[in-house]
């Protein structure tokens, strides 16, 4: 990264305030990455604390000549907010949470707004956003939005797209537009390549007043893919989560492929909060366990039906650790840095007919693999919301 930047910050600091710009090495080289490991220039970092802030700032990059990268937390695992010598723009200190309107289950939040905060929030009231990614405790409404993100209980409730009313999106020109219904569809799942996220209307859910869960261990794939089929007809399931074996002997359990499955109801083994608590807590820790162990590259393949079965195998005979979202689908493989097999993984998804990306999104990372009609379907977006080109350049396609 090189010490001296060249854009000329100092306008920023008249829009957002002088201690919400910076160029400072520090600041640079923090927001350089997100937790791909993809790595590009930061030219300076700006944190509008306000929402008012964003559409002067997308005015000067438009006067200045550069392109703007939105980020929430850097928990994106595709390099979506990745600088190419650009600024990143860093919406974490927009965390206003609005009035709860109890009745209809809905709530007004800014980008920064990080889901386990806005979840203890809700938590006295009976309510929540059920859409819960591993990295709840720092990943951002902004970028859950931006990525469509899914989770842990995709299976009972979906991805972000199903829990949004009203999106408060700045496009590439600095105009602000309202986005609901259909509509919503230009900023849900469009990584900042159409404008920044910069307030949300979010719809809640109940919180279940009982969960308990399963944890078995099966003697092969087979088998536990036939367990998977009957679960998947259980109205009270809401988390169907899988490791191999690779992954459960990382977790010292016995190195056997294992179902973590929860239901709202007493229909699980385990019924002690601690113990339930306790497993969900190794569960979120299990990427981050094993990219400890030399496995930091995760992937996110989407498959379903003699696909997913194959894929499983092909993963447990080659030794890579994974586990995922089973319920629908999704499988994170965990390969070391450079392994060769990360591109006959893409290979075959993509000749299964499965989706590379199910939940992290193609960012940087993925890009070589979209199909044409998605790069027309982002190339029309772009003229539309952004015909100068100024927001996170060369992402998607
Ligand atoms: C340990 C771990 C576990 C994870 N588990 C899951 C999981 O279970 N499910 C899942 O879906 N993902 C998961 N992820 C990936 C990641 O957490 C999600 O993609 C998350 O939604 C990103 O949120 P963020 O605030 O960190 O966004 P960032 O990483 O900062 O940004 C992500 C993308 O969104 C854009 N963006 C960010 N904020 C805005 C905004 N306000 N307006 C417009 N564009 C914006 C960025 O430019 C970038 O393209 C995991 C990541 C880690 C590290």
């Amino acid at each position: 990264m090189s010490a001296s930047p060249s854009a000329n910050v100092e306008p920023l600091a008249g829009i957002v305030g002088a201690e919400n710009v910076s160029t400072a090495l520090e600041a640079r080289i923090a927001c350089s990455r997100d937790a791909s490991g993809l790595e590009g220039e930061c030219l300076a970092v700006v944190w509008p604390s306000h929402p008012e802030h964003v559409p002067a700032v997308v005015e000067w990059a438009l006067q200045e000549g550069v392109d703007l990268v939105p980020r929430g937390a850097g928990t994106g695992l595709c390099g979506g907010a990745t600088p190419q010598r650009s600024v990143v723009v860093d919406l974490s200190r927009l965390t206003r949470i609005g009035p709860l309107d109890r009745e209809g289950r809905r709530i007004e939040v800014e980008a920064g707004v990080v889901l386990g905060a806005l979840n203890r929030r809700l938590a006295p009231q009976g309510l929540f956003l059920p859409v819960i990614p591993g990295s709840h405790r720092a990943a951002t409404v902004g970028g859950m939005i931006a990525t469509d993100a899914a989770g842990l209980r995709a299976v009972r409730y979906g991805t972000l797209r199903d829990w949004v009313e009203e999106v408060t999106l700045v496009d590439g020109l600095g105009r602000v537009h309202r986005l609901r219904g259909d509509a919503l569809s230009s900023a849900v799942g469009r990584e900042g390549v159409t404008g920044f996220v910069v307030k949300a209307v979010l719809k809640l859910a109940s919180l279940p007043t009982r969960r308990t869960v399963s944890l078995i261990a099966f003697d092969d794939e087979e088998a536990l893919l036939i367990q998977r089929d009957r679960w998947l007809q259980d109205p009270q399931l809401t988390a169907l989560e899988y490791l191999n074996r690779h992954a459960a002997g990382a977790l010292g359990w016995e190195a056997r492929p294992h179902l973590l499955v929860e239901f709202d109801s007493d229909r699980g083994d385990i019924h002690d909060p601690e113990r339930i608590a306790a497993l969900w807590r190794a569960r979120d820790g299990l990427y981050p366990v094993l990219a400890r162990r030399g496995h930091p590259v995760i992937e996110d393949p989407r498959l379903e039906g003699e696909a997913l079965q194959e894929l499983l195998r092909w993963l447990d005979a080659e030794g890579i650790p994974a586990f995922g979202h089973l319920g629908v689908g999704i499988v994170h493989p965990c390969f070391r840095d450079g392994d060769g097999r990360i591109p006959a993984l893409y290979e075959r998804v993509a000749a299964w007919g499965g989706r590379v990306s199910g939940e992290h999104g193609i960012g940087l990372k993925k890009k070589g693999w979209v199909d044409a009609a998605f790069r027309a379907e982002i190339q029309q977006l772009k003229e539309k919301y952004d015909p100068k080109g100024v927001l996170n350049r060369g992402k998607l396609c």
